[in-house]
């Protein structure tokens, strides 16, 4: 098969043949359909995270696809059904996975990290039956890809953690891929949102997803203060969709008392998992600080009947799509967040 292969950090991927996976015993093999390309590639590509694979490898963690060949032990899939891929995945066996937080797993199955992933005509999924949900009919699958990975964080962040209920404001700080699935979907649960990001693009893109007002960082030497006038002495939740010691310190900032802030990106190799917060203000006012990762495949039936009733639309979110011997260009724009919403490959 053809896939874009990581064959040295920081370098183009290069395109080329590699042995087509094999399923196996309680695996199957996907025909990829579409798959988004999001930053924890560009992670993986800067060699940020160089204990989670080995080089040569093929990223890919966010995508949608049809099932080709099944596995002995496979009982619930077959050959021709249409299934996304969530990115975080599981052994199936675990106390995490057994309480219905596969994301959460002992041994984690990371779908285009721990195993190969996306960026190819064809991937290998373990323990299929477990981890794999499958895309209806009326959802295309350009617009499903987005669900096995930043959309279905944003969802699972605002929902089960933040618990953001109609009426709140939420903040996003960063509206890259996931930041703009944020506003999108916290508008749907009923919140006022306030997007903030250095990025006038980005902002309008916000504004057509719901936002109510958007911050421009850039020009604003503290958005911060700038959500807490906009929001009446702050937002109820505020999100760091980015990761970095900027994002993270203004989301906490942007809080109400008792607000919540939901971490949901993650730092670069730079900072090394470690960023500096203002723990006086989270002290002083009572701030919550919630983490979020990848979303269990047991809350894919709530955020699929929203999309399927017109409520969310993923698919909004999608400014591009390319073909594989595109993917590399895409990633390295990454280095000046030079990308807008999401950037799907749709021709492999
Ligand atoms: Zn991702
Ligand atoms: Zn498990």
């Amino acid at each position: 098969m053809k896939a874009a292969v990581l064959e040295a950090y920081r370098e183009p991927l290069v395109v080329r043949e590699v042995p087509d996976p094999k399923p196996g015993r309680n695996g199957v093999v996907v025909r990829v359909a579409a798959n988004g390309i999001c930053r924890s590639d560009w992670h993986g590509w800067s060699g940020d995270w160089p204990g989670l694979f080995e080089l040569p490898h093929v990223l890919g963690h966010e995508m949608c696809g049809v099932i080709e060949e099944v596995g002995p032990e496979v009982r619930d899939l077959r050959p021709g059904m249409r299934v996304i891929v969530p990115f975080s995945g599981g052994d199936g066996s675990c106390p995490w996975c057994k309480t219905g937080m596969a994301h959460l797993c002992d041994d984690p199955i990371t779908v285009g990290f721990t195993t190969w992933g996306g960026f190819a005509q064809y991937v290998a999924i373990e323990h299929a039956d477990f981890n794999l949900v499958e895309l209806p009919d009326a959802i295309d699958f350009v617009t499903g890809a987005g669900m096995g990975c930043r959309y279905m964080t944003a969802f699972h962040g605002l929902v089960d953690r933040a618990r953001v209920g109609a009426g709140e404001w939420v903040a996003v700080h960063g509206c890259g891929g996931v930041g703009l699935s944020a506003v999108q979907i916290a508008t749907a649960l009923g919140a006022n949102v306030v997007g903030i990001d250095i990025g006038a693009d980005k902002l309008a893109l916000a504004k057509q997803l719901g936002a109510v007002a958007v911050v421009d960082a850039g020009e604003s030497n503290n958005p911060a203060r700038s959500v807490r006038e906009i929001t009446g002495g702050g937002a109820h939740v505020s999100v760091d969709a980015l990761g970095i010691e900027a994002t993270c310190r203004n989301s906490i900032k942007s809080l109400r008392r008792r607000g919540r802030h939901l971490q949901i990106g993650i730092t670069t190799g730079a900072a090394k998992g470690d960023l500096s917060v203002p723990i006086d203000t989270i002290v002083g006012k009572e701030i919550e600080l919630l983490g979020s990762h990848g979303m269990p495949v047991t809350e894919f039936p709530a955020m699929l009947r929203m999309v399927a009733a017109g409520r969310l639309d993923p698919g909004k979110l999608v400014t591009r799509k390319v073909a594989l011997e595109e993917t590399s260009a895409v990633i390295a724009a990454m280095d000046d967040y030079d990308t807008l919403g999401f950037t799907v490959i749709d021709r492999f």
